[in-house]
């Protein structure tokens, strides 16, 4: 196994999804090579760290008691009319419907617990759910330390945007923009080709005084918001934006307001083109 593909299979591995002879392929090369061995460690603690904040809701005591409860009553009270028998045991009768042949007890127990799950999952704060979102800013921050760490942060090295450009466009089925902004205090350093959310992404690498901004971008998903919060963890901001095109989300350890400058001056020059 090579970095490359200890590298796509880091995820599954971490969520230990893997197969026990590709386990074991990647323990081997982690213990050989320490630049896949130190992303292996920051992206684990990035997920334990992520695991830790995300509060837990538990159910109030007894709610699923009183569901069942009140749905006991409920169905001991109704009474059983002769349309409802007949058609009870017309569907009865109908074949592999495991579901209409279980008793009626048991519908109001697993309704009960349909129920109990819905309202327990109402309590939780949307925001608060490990969603997807909370799960691709980990893939991000692991790409661009990953990025920094193994010495591979541009394929093409150059601070020219008509050098960049056509070597991405090159490799992608997508032609992403590229823009200088060296006059702003942002040069371009160079381009890659990254891999995040299964799927190739273009990261341009742009300078900020002595700290680099990862600029990730993909063919954009036309739904949800047009941008949304800024996300900041462990000393590394992340901001995402889209335009009618592509989905863009720079990271980095520049603080917040650089980002937001770089994001605002991104989007300007590519809208004067
Ligand atoms: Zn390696």
């Amino acid at each position: 196994m090579n970095c490359e593909e200890a590298t796509k299979l880091m995820d599954g591995y971490l969520d230990r999804e893997l197969d026990p002879v590709t386990n074991q392929a990647i323990e081997q090369h982690l213990r050989g090579c320490h630049d896949c061995e130190q992303a292996y460690k920051i992206h684990g603690s990035l997920i334990g760290a992520i695991g830790n904040a995300t509060p837990y809701y538990k159910a109030p005591a007894g709610l699923h008691e009183r569901i069942q409860l009140s749905l006991r009553a409920e169905i001991g009270q109704r009474p059983v009319t002769n349309g409802l028998r007949d058609r009870a045991q017309v569907l009865r009768k109908k074949p592999r419907n495991v579901l209409l042949e279980m008793p009626w007890n048991w519908l109001a127990l697993a309704a009960a617990i349909i129920l109990a799950a819905i309202l327990a999952s109402n309590l939780v704060p949307r925001l608060q759910r490990p969603g997807a979102e909370e799960f691709l800013a980990t893939q991000l921050i692991a790409s661009h330390v990953r990025s920094l760490m193994a010495n591979h942060l541009t394929d093409v090295l150059s601070s020219d945007q008509h050098t960049v450009k056509p070597w991405l466009d090159a490799r992608l089925d997508f032609a992403p923009p590229v823009v200088d902004l060296s006059p702003q205090g942002f040069p371009l350093v160079g381009g890659r080709l990254d891999y995040l959310d299964n799927r190739p992404v273009a990261a341009l690498v742009y300078q900020r005084r002595k700290h680099f901004i990862n600029l990730f971008v993909w063919r954009g998903e036309t739904e949800g918001d047009k941008t949304t919060q800024p996300i900041s963890r462990q000393g590394y901001q992340l901001v995402h934006w889209r335009d009618s095109d592509f989905n863009y989300w720079a990271v980095s350890d520049v603080n917040e307001k650089d980002l937001q400058e770089f994001k605002q001056l991104f989007e300007e020059h590519v809208a004067s083109r």
